[in-house]
């Protein structure tokens, strides 16, 4: 069925192909080349494209020939097809109910709500059930949405009801309660929550009870401010992939993810996943009874449009069209009728979205065009694939951190990948129009969920995510026996790497190679660049500590502690060096009065010593240089104050020995890690345990590293994977490298926060890119 504006100029033109052409066009009857013809007249004549969405909806062969295709296997007798069924017959006979025809958006106005009973209570409109309702706050295709208040958990929920038009329509209602009671099976903070579903007894119609979302839909949002910031649009992106990942674990695909079914709550910000199971009954409906134009296909996937079938991955086809729709202002395929829109969507690749708004990173664009792959095998395979993308690029965008940006910047340089895209296979499809009626059709057979190929879900199966490798360099085996401790330059340019064999060695990441700056008589358990990049001061098991300078190549300074030192680092101002050696002991030493190295003398004298027991793996200065932290073997960690030497905090509940910690760049927090496989977030002002992430690694935990921004750590593990994780937000991992072979010693972000270097067992150094 056309509308008024294309019948108007549907008339044939000299050149346009006849009707008996565009249907067999539309069967994929024609040669490749004649096709090739008319897909491109298609392109630039309305009137054809009219006449063959006439041709879709004419009731013809091509029709039967739809229904043919869907009725194997048959639709059991109860499905929801034989409805929908009759309802396409009934719009294409011409019986279009004429209250629905045109723009599907809710007219209020119209809204009869005699079903609700009467109230006495002021300030409500009526009563359904057990709940005072107090307004409408939208309607939907299958029904109208109603704010009520509960009184006896006496909270406000929101109601779905079944439109009263379709009550005696057995099927609508069957379905509204089925897939009603699917969405209830998911509980996820970015999915509004279904508490129960009930029967209206005077009415008879069925009604959803859920969570109220205060606030309002993305498409609201983006008609009332055009685009969204590139925060929030990754923000509201990544709420909703994580919302999605949740429903797929159920094996339930939503189907019709588009703006008007994003709820954005307005005091919290979050982004709630509405219409699971509902939205594409509700859609069917509605796109039945005004002629296949009111629902364009604008968010669906290809596969989806051409009733191939979905699967998750459409879901993010259809996400990525809501990002790429949130920071252009528009949809990536557009077009006056579905028609177009459909062939657009299958056929031709979208604009480059930084043509549109030159402000997204170009990491961005790359996550968003893998997502509006045609193909879904090129898109992430799932939802939290996206979601860790999308995790760890936000970490450093929240305006929050905004002051810290700048040290972790988003490049603004265009990657030649974003310039030169892959133009997806041209692939003309052929049904066009009834595919667009086939799919809209197949949807209303209620394929809602996922059918596990051969009995196995493996489809949808949510393990951990092994995001590796994200590998960019490494070292051969350095033949030095294990790495022990790792240190970034500053400038990013160098990793100094402290070595078994008691070598330090320097790694040129621009190709430079390896080369030694210095040796020590025992393993080098610590390496550190010094805060202005020219020396690397390392510790090790023979005693020393040893100050080497990175132009010259010569040792400097040194001081001699007699006992192993297992970890040496320095305050921000290069004043000072902290030590903690296997005696126990925490020592700070003044670099001024630090003169050449002595061994075998008489031990140095330090500046302050501190006694905390059991070998000292790790020691860190705070970054504002006034406590110095020690993570002991004997399972404590212990906050100092500098000035007064004072243990101002002692941190207890590690079950195991602490190998490794980190100050958070804001020094409020600290991270420590452990033999007991756990991670623990510490706060530094009162030394309370802020998080635990318990099984962190499956065996201990060698080394810790904050980013930059403070929201991401990257941990290593005695198991040999490196993880990095989210632990501002979910406490998940967000990268996982599994490349080692064996255990990981040392792992840590470099200066920018972008990517991590990893050391261990297998002796080689590993550089991974984390983010842009
Ligand atoms: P449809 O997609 O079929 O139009 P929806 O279920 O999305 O129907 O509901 C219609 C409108 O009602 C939404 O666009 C939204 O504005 C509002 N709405 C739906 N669910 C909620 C909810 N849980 N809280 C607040 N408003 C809601
Ligand atoms: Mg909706």
């Amino acid at each position: 069925m056309a509308t008024a504006d294309m019948t108007t100029d549907a008339t044939p033109q000299v050149d346009c192909p006849s009707a008996e052409e565009l249907r067999r066009l539309a069967r994929g009857h024609l040669t490749d080349a004649r096709q090739a013809v008319l897909t491109a007249h298609l392109d630039r004549c309305p009137g054809c494209q009219g006449r063959l969405d006439e041709i879709a909806a004419d009731g013809d062969k091509l029709f039967t020939g739809c229904m043919k295709k869907l009725c194997e296997p048959p639709a059991p007798k109860d499905s929801a097809f034989w409805d929908a069924m009759s309802e396409v017959e009934a719009e294409v006979t011409g019986t279009t109910p004429s209250d629905m025809a045109g723009n599907t958006s809710a007219n209020l106005s119209d809204l009869k709500l005699d079903f609700l009973q009467p109230t006495d209570t002021p300030g409500r409109i009526g009563r359904l059930g057990a709940f005072d309702v107090i307004r409408v706050v939208g309607r939907g295709g299958m029904g109208v949405v109603l704010a009520a208040f509960d009184e006896s958990l006496q909270r406000e929920v929101a109601i779905k009801v079944l439109d009263p038009q379709l009550k005696s329509n057995d099927t609508a209602q069957h379905r509204f309660c089925r897939e009603a009671r699917a969405a209830a099976k998911v509980s996820h903070d970015n999915i509004v929550t279904v508490y129960q579903v009930s029967e209206e007894e005077a009415a008879g119609l069925p009604y959803l009870v859920m969570q109220l979302v205060n606030g309002e839909t993305l498409e609201d949002r983006l008609r009332r401010i055009g685009k969204l910031s590139i925060e929030e649009a990754v923000r509201v992106a990544m709420q909703a992939a994580l919302g999605l990942a949740a429903a797929h674990e159920h094996l339930l695909i939503h189907r019709d993810i588009k703006p008007a079914n994003i709820l954005i709550d307005a005091a919290t910000n979050k982004v709630k996943l509405t219409d699971f199971g509902l939205a594409r009954a509700a859609e069917d409906l509605k796109l039945t009874r005004t002629g296949f134009v009111a629902g364009t296909p604008l968010y669906m996937a290809p596969e989806q449009a051409r009733g191939d079938g979905v699967d998750p991955r459409s879901d993010l086809f259809s996400l990525g069209s809501v990002m790429y729709e949130s920071l252009a202002g528009k949809p990536p395929f557009e077009g006056k009728t579905p028609l177009v829109v459909l062939r657009r969507l299958t056929d031709e690749t979208h604009e480059p979205l930084h043509k549109l708004n030159p402000e997204v990173p170009d990491w961005l664009e790359d996550v968003i065009d893998k997502l509006l792959e045609k193909n879904p095998d090129h898109r992430y395979q799932t939802a939290t694939e996206l979601a860790n993308e999308l995790t760890v690029h936000y970490a450093c965008l929240k305006p929050a951190t905004m002051d810290k940006v700048e040290a972790c910047p988003m490049t603004q340089v265009r990657s030649w990948r974003s310039l030169v895209r892959s133009r997806s296979q041209r692939k003309f499809v052929s049904l066009l129009a009834g595919t667009f009626l086939l799919g809209s059709v197949a949807g209303a057979t209620g394929m809602y969920f996922l059918r596990p190929r051969g009995g196995a879900s493996s489809e949808v199966a949510l393990a951990v995510p092994d995001l590796g490798p994200a590998e960019l360099n490494q070292t051969d085996n350095l033949k030095a026996g294990a790495v022990w401790s790792l240190s970034p330059s500053p400038d990013g340019k160098f990793v100094a790497a402290g070595m078994e064999d008691g070598t330090i060695k320097l790694w040129n990441l621009n190709g430079g190679g390896v080369s030694d700056l210095g040796k020590h008589d025992g393993s080098v358990w610590s390496v550190n660049f010094t805060p202005d990049g020219n020396r690397v001061v390392s510790a090790s098991g023979d005693g020393t500590v040893q100050v080497w300078n990175v132009t010259s190549m010569m040792m400097e300074k040194g001081i001699n502690n007699r006992i192993p030192v297992r970890s040496a680092a320095m305050n921000a101002d290069q004043t000072s060096i902290v030590t903690g050696d296997a005696t126990g002991m925490v020592k700070i030493w003044d670099i001024e009065s630090m003169g050449p190295l002595l061994p075998g003398g008489v031990p140095d004298k330090p500046r302050q010593e501190f006694v905390h027991r059991g070998t000292i793996s790790a020691v860190a200065f705070s970054p504002d240089g006034t406590m110095v932290a020690s993570g002991s073997a004997n399972k404590t960690a212990i906050l100092w104050d500098v000035k007064t030497g004072k243990a101002v905090q002692r941190l207890i509940g590690h079950e195991g020995p602490i190998y490794s910690l980190a100050f958070s760049p804001e020094g409020d927090r600290l991270a420590t890690v452990s033999w007991d496989h756990s991670i623990r977030i510490w706060d530094t002002k009162n030394g309370d345990l802020v998080k635990k992430i318990e099984n962190a690694h499956e065996e201990g935990v060698w080394s810790v590293s904050y980013s930059c921004c403070g929201k991401i750590l990257a941990s290593a593990g005695q198991e040999g994977l490196v993880k990095v994780w989210d632990i501002d937000n979910t406490e998940k991992p967000i990268r996982v490298y599994s490349r080692h072979k064996g255990t990981v010693h040392a792992v840590h972000f470099t200066a920018k926060g972008t990517q991590l270097i990893t050391g261990g067992r297998d002796g080689t150094i590993r550089l991974w890119k984390v983010r842009d």
